[in-house]
Order: structure tokens, then C-alpha cells, then sequence
């Protein structure tokens, strides 16, 4: 497999996870993602093409097979860290996707597969996210559209340190139940919350059964 640099192989990953969002990445994307300029993405993305490990075609961005399997070594790496940090560790899930970033490329193979396991095979990262080829597919939608009425937390969707802070006082994680009582407002643990917009946007609920 290919060896190639730590940056290139965060915008690889990067792309693994709009893709799993939205089928593809874009550009912007990325531009808003990284704060870097549209100069710097397009070298980037340049390199990765030349490379065979990403495609681009009307204007949207997809991962080769290649580039696939690379970006899914990171990310389950990425998703095992985080699990050993807040699971074993015992450290919140806001500090554990920071230090997860910098664990992710150094596993070697073998000791990420005794990770894996002593971990007992997880399906999800500590917000949700699935394991590469765990999870068949996540279903759910946004916390934004509920009406009111009992749902469950799926997935944290972006792993941004606001977000993840604030997701963290308000106790919503993955399994946990909640309720909308109207826009805005929900109830968690018995203590009812004002619910920003741009959180509720970043929570993925499912009925409850
Ligand atoms: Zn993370
Ligand atoms: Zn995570």
C-alpha cells in the first residue's frame, strides 16, 4: 500500500467521511474543514489523483478503491483510539477525538488488530461512528427535524470540539433516549435544555422501539 503523508492522509480521511455523509466531497468542503486555501486543496487533491487514490468529476470528489482502503486503516484507527481513551482510559470523548488524531497513523497493523480485540471487537466510536465494515448502514435523521416526541441518539456527525462539548453537557450520546418537547427544547436524564439549532443539526436520532 502506498506510503504517503500524514496531511495528505487527513484529507483522504476527510473524504471517507463526507462521502459517508453525502456520497461525495467537494471542494468547499474541504476548504472550510481544513481552513486552508483553495490553492493548497487543489495541489492536495492533485497529488492524491496522481497517486490513483482519489477520482474527481463534476466537481465532486470520490475515494479509489485504493484510496478507500487507506482512508479505512485511519479511520479505524482513529475510531479504536478513541474507544481505548474514553472506554480504558477513562478521558472525555471531546479530549479523546483531539488525541485520536495523532494515534491513528502511528498503530502498526498488528497492534491495532490486539487493540481491536482486547477492546472486544466495537461496532461504533465513542459518538457513533461506525467501525469500517461494522455497521451495515447508520440510519436516522437530524435532532433539527424531530417533532416532538422520544428519540434516541444514533451519531454525533461532526466530530468538532464545539460540538462534542456541548453534546457533552447535554449528556446526548449515542443510545441515549431524548425528548423533544418543541423546537428548541429538549429533555435528557429529566432536566430539560434550550437546543441550538446549529447543535440539533448535529445530532442523528432514531424513533425509539
Ligand atoms: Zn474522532
Ligand atoms: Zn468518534
Amino acid at each position: 500500500m502506498a506510503e504517503i503523508s500524514e496531511p495528505l492522509e487527513n484529507y483522504l480521511k476527510e473524504i471517507y467521511e463526507l462521502e459517508e455523509l453525502k456520497g461525495h466531497a467537494r471542494v468547499s468542503d474541504l476548504i472550510l474543514i481544513f481552513g486552508v486555501s483553495p490553492g493548497t486543496i487543489s495541489s492536495a487533491l492533485a497529488k492524491l489523483e496522481r497517486m490513483n487514490l482519489v477520482t474527481r468529476k463534476d466537481r465532486k470528489i470520490n475515494l479509489t478503491e485504493e484510496g478507500r482502503k487507506l482512508a479505512e486503516k485511519l479511520i479505524r484507527a482513529h475510531r479504536l483510539s478513541e474507544r481505548l481513551l474514553t472506554d480504558i482510559i477513562g478521558i472525555d470523548w471531546v479530549r479523546a477525538h483531539e488525541i485520536a488524531h495523532r494515534l491513528e497513523h502511528v498503530w502498526p497493523d498488528d497492534v491495532l488488530e490486539r487493540l481491536d480485540e482486547i477492546l472486544g471487537r466495537p461496532r461504533t466510536c465513542p459518538h457513533g461512528h461506525p467501525i469500517p465494515g461494522r455497521v451495515e448502514k447508520v440510519e436516522g435523521f437530524k435532532l433539527s427535524e424531530a417533532r416532538p416526541g422520544k428519540y434516541r441518539v444514533v451519531m454525533i456527525i461532526r466530530e468538532e470540539e464545539w460540538v462534542l462539548r456541548r453534546a457533552l453537557e447535554l449528556g446526548l450520546f449515542p443510545g441515549k433516549e431524548v425528548r423533544v418537547i418543541d423546537k428548541g427544547k429538549i429533555e435528557v436524564d429529566g432536566k430539560v435544555h434550550e437546543l441550538e439549532n446549529a447543535l440539533a443539526e448535529q445530532v442523528l436520532v432514531n424513533g425509539t422501539e
